[in-house]
């Protein structure tokens, strides 16, 4: 039998002040993510999905009828990780050029993706992604996820109320910000291309 086990964070959990407080990673790592894990091993013991490796079990159960609460929890596994990885202390500043290029600028990437990231209606994530030779920005409702999609993750921005509530209440385009002018790590970002 094969289950995952909670992804550890990659900084501690007071290094992401002012700018994201430790009860919102104690809470939004240790509760929410740790939640869709358990729950994804609880959903899939005994089922084929058991031994997959989380990519193959996105990849199937989107297409699978029978197992839409594997693709969501196991969707949700996978953006947390990769939203709390795209994050270190002391992240943000400019935007590397490999990635601005594609957008005119880094002026109007930062208005672009801000603009995407602002405009989900309800719960979901604004992504930055590599399709073939582009990189463009995209969003996803609840747990949909990238990958399921043939698109590869570069940078993922939860826009879920629980990833900013408890530091920012209602303003979503205040943590945006805060997510991409200090928080962000580009080095995670150009580390995603071509895979
Ligand atoms: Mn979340």
């Amino acid at each position: 039998m094969f289950s995952l086990t909670q992804f550890p964070l990659q900084f501690s959990e007071n290094d992401l002040l002012p700018y994201m407080s430790a009860e919102t990673l104690q809470c939004h790592h240790g509760k929410h993510l740790a939640t869709y894990i358990k729950n994804l091993n609880d959903l899939t013991v005994g089922t084929e999905y058991e031994a997959m490796p989380l990519y193959e079990i996105i990849k199937k159960s989107v297409t699978d009828p029978n197992a839409k609460k594997i693709f969501n929890n196991a969707a949700q596994v996978f953006n947390h990780d990769f939203f709390f990885k795209g994050m270190k202390q002391n992240g943000g500043g400019k935007a590397p050029d490999e990635i601005t290029k594609y957008f005119g600028g880094a002026d109007n990437f930062i208005s672009e993706i801000k603009n995407a990231a602002t405009g989900v209606f309800g719960s979901g994530w604004a992504w930055l992604v590599q399709d073939g030779d582009v990189i463009k920005i995209t969003t996803t409702a609840n747990a949909d996820t990238p990958i399921a999609h043939d698109l590869i993750p570069l940078l993922a921005i939860d826009v879920w109320e629980h990833a900013y509530y408890l530091d920012y209440q209602n303003r979503r385009a205040d943590f945006v910000d805060a997510f991409l002018t200090h928080l962000v790590n580009w080095d995670f970002v150009l580390s995603n291309l071509n895979k």
